[in-house]
């Protein structure tokens, strides 16, 4: 299978080239993407031999060709916005994993999308603004679309085989996500008020993104994973619950009619719905470790405190609201964590 990766150089791209690096036989990395990380880049293109590298301006390209160049790779250089849509849609592609953080993942995905690729959709920023042309698309052009993050890789997983997009055909009651909770989930609400990007990024179970990291603390993250739910499996809102799981080894639940809960688990690692979506609907190895049930010993669950997590109603709300609610609370929400994490702006929601 060959692949283009977009966001190659953030946390999901480097877990799903651990992954692709794994299988030689049977994957190929046609493209890569990084926006800035030049060096990390140019050492990604020295093991995979992509035929094409994609960097986000015209300084980064020229500080990227000359190492590849040196290193004796042919990859060719391309800089910006186009290039990232000509290598998520070139007719060598069979899979596009969608890893770009935020509102810059939509334009390429969605033309993966158009191209009738498999596409791995890790960028939910995409569905949640534009869910409703996303899943039109996907239909039209019949692209297979397998969800990467870990809630919706689980909920995929425990649906009925072949699911149609019908709940009540599938006999399915309610897909169940879970959440962490983050690394504010029991902070006392004074020292809320006052936490410090560098504490917001510090996730207790799952190493991400500093975006996602803090979307997580505000639990603006589940918000957009309802969203993204919605989209994916045709639910409505009231079908959609949220569940706190401070240990993050059930990674959600679909509950049937006649009161089967079925559930994906695992070990924490974006690697295990990486290497389930490159390879559906057959199963290899991640690198992940073996589940030790006795290890885990518990399982909690807690209903999450609305005045805590307010992003969370917020979500919900947008959802409800249909048209382009959901857009403006993720720019909003972009433009808001970006603040936060240049120390702008107190924590979203907490005061
Ligand atoms: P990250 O910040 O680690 O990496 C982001 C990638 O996008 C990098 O390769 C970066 O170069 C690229 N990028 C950033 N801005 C760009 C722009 N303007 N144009 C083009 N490329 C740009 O992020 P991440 O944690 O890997 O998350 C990627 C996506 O996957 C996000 O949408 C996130 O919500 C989703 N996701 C991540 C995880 C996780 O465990 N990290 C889990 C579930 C979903
Ligand atoms: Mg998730």
């Amino acid at each position: 299978m060959k692949l283009a990766v977009l966001g190659a150089t953030g946390s999901i791209g480097v877990s799903t080239l651990d992954v692709v690096a794994r299988h030689p036989d049977r994957f190929q990395v046609v493209a890569l993407s990084g926006h800035s990380r030049v060096e990390i880049l140019a050492a990604q293109c020295r093991l995979c031999h992509p035929a094409y590298a994609v960097v986000g301006s015209a300084t980064d390209a020229h500080r990227l060709a000359p190492l590849l160049k040196d290193s004796g790779l042919r990859t060719e250089v391309l800089y910006g916005a186009d290039a990232l849509i000509q290598v998520a849609s070139l007719p060598e592609v069979d899979a596009v994993m969608a890893a770009i953080v935020g509102a810059a993942g939509l334009p390429p995905t969605l033309e993966a999308v158009r191209a009738g690729k498999r596409v791995l959709l890790a960028n939910k920023e995409a569905l949640v603004m534009a869910g409703a042309v996303f899943m039109a698309e996907v239909r039209r052009a019949g692209a297979l679309l397998l969800p990467i993050d870990s809630e919706h890789n689980a909920v995929f997983q425990s649906m009925p085989y072949n699911y149609s997009g019908d709940m009540a055909r599938g006999g399915v009651r309610r897909i169940l996500l879970t959440a962490s909770g983050g690394p504010f989930r029991v902070t006392p609400p004074d020292v809320l008020a006052r936490v410090t990007p560098e504490q917001a990024v510090a996730h207790p179970n799952w190493s991400m993104g500093r975006k996602i990291s803090v979307d997580s603390a505000t639990m603006m993250n589940k918000g957009l994973e309802v969203i993204e739910a919605h989209w994916l499996f045709n639910a409505p809102a009231d079908r959609i619950e949220v569940v706190i799981h401070p240990q993050s080894v059930i990674h959600s639940l679909v509950d049937y009619e006649d009161g089967s809960v079925l559930a994906q688990l695992g070990n924490p690692d974006m690697r295990t719905p990486i290497a389930h979506a490159l390879a559906w609907p057959e199963r290899i190895d991640s690198g992940v470790a073996a589940l030790d049930l006795l290890a885990v010993a518990r399982l909690d669950f807690e209903r999450p405190d609305p005045l805590r997590f307010p992003c969370l109603d917020l979500a919900y709300r947008a959802l409800r609201a249909e048209g382009n609610a959901a857009a403006v609370l993720n720019a909003a929400n972009e433009v808001a964590v970006a603040a936060f994490l240049e120390h702008r702006l107190p924590l979203p929601g907490n005061r």
